[in-house]
């Protein structure tokens, strides 16, 4: 009897709070985890690599900027050539630049744009092709609750990662008759580096205003990614999975 290798996972902002865990989940569920991160995060790329050390085998890093199309495109041909074609696309690399919008630079707001929405963008175009002609794909995009509800001092963040959903369903029309699914995880407020970075005293509001009491954590977002990644979840599509302790509920 002969197996079929395992599915090619990529995922993008791989060595960031959330991706770790994403890859970690992904590598346990049997996936070729190929986590994708910036060239210059050296220090955080050797924890990384400790703390994946137990499925060693199964989570690789390739460094890749995603707010730069070539080097999407370099990084998939280099991956296919190497491995055979990308079945699973995660994209979670993401910044904020938080900042009211009238002392917002354009700056501000371009650098944001070209990574939390080029990004998904010069990410999915190399991918997509393979995966309908393959007849199986699945990309899950990391969107927030932010791109559903707004937040003081994040227009940039909050149009883009609204945008990432626009631009999920769209793609997920487009796919849908080729076995490829696309859908968002709209994290709430986790337990990583980005929220770190707020005042104890704002972080405590926040809390307090999740019903579920407590931060998520990045096991809580990757759970979501790897339910929606799964060979078997195929019938859901152009879906926004909000993973956020209730603290926003829609329908
Ligand atoms: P993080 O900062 O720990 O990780 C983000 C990763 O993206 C980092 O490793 C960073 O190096 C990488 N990255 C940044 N720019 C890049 C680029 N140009 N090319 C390649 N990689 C790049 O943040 P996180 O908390 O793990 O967030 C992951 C995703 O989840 C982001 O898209 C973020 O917006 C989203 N999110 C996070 C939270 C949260 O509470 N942490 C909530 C909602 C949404």
């Amino acid at each position: 009897m002969s197996l079929s290798p395992p599915r090619l996972a990529v995922v993008t902002g791989g060595i960031g709070g959330l991706g770790t865990e994403i890859c970690r989940q992904l590598a346990r569920a049997g996936r070729h985890v190929i986590a994708v991160d910036l060239a210059t995060r050296e220090e955080r790329l050797a924890a990384f690599r400790q703390e994946l050390a137990d499925s060693h085998d199964a989570v690789t890093f390739e460094p890749a900027d995603v707010s730069d199309f070539d080097s999407c495109q370099q990084l998939i041909s280099r991956i296919e050539q190497q491995h055979g074609g990308v079945e699973i696309l995660v994209n979670a690399a993401g910044i904020t630049r938080d900042v009211s919008l009238r002392k917002m630079t354009p700056q501000q707001w371009h650098e944001l744009m070209q990574v939390n929405l080029d990004g998904v963008f010069n990410m999915c175009r190399p991918v997509v092709e393979g995966m309908t002609a393959r007849g199986f794909g699945r990309i899950v995009n990391i969107s927030s609750v932010n791109g559903q509800t707004g937040q003081f001092g994040q227009t940039n963040y909050s149009a883009a990662k609204a945008g990432v959903h626009g631009f999920s369903m769209a793609l997920a029309r487009e796919t849908a008759r080729k076995g490829v699914t696309v859908n968002t995880v709209s994290p709430g407020y986790c337990d990583t580096p980005m929220v770190a970075a707020v005042s104890a005293e704002i972080r405590q509001q926040i809390v307090d205003g999740i019903p579920v009491g407590r931060l998520g954590s990045p096991a809580d977002i990757a759970r979501a990614v790897c339910f929606l990644a799964a060979d078997d979840a195929g019938y859901i599509t152009g879906a926004n999975l909000p993973v956020n302790g209730g603290y926003f509920m829609s329908f």
